[in-house]
């Protein structure tokens, strides 16, 4: 019997990313979003209509503090904006 079915590697990348498949990404509200862009990105949800857009990261600059990462090995993390989109505002 295989030991190595389904086991990740230590030191691999996020599982969603590695795999290529759609990120499971939470918002405010408790709903589940679907996100195939395999790419680091952040998000812009509009709370009227819904509407979620990807971001490149530079467009909403956030670091963890010293502490954060002292305490935690950061591997990825995600922003999701709320705000209203071009048609809602
Ligand atoms: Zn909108």
């Amino acid at each position: 019997m295989s030991a190595a079915l389904g086991e990740a590697p230590d030191d691999g990348p996020p599982l969603g990313r590695e795999l290529g498949v759609v990120t499971a990404l939470p918002t405010a509200g408790g709903e589940v979003r679907f996100d195939s862009n395999p790419d680091p990105h952040h998000h812009l949800l509009c709370t009227r209509c819904g509407r979620l857009e990807d971001v490149p990261l530079e467009s909403l600059p956030v670091a963890p503090r010293a502490d954060v990462e002292e305490s935690f090995q950061i591997e990825g993390f995600r922003v999701v904006a709320e705000g209203l989109c071009g048609s809602c505002r």
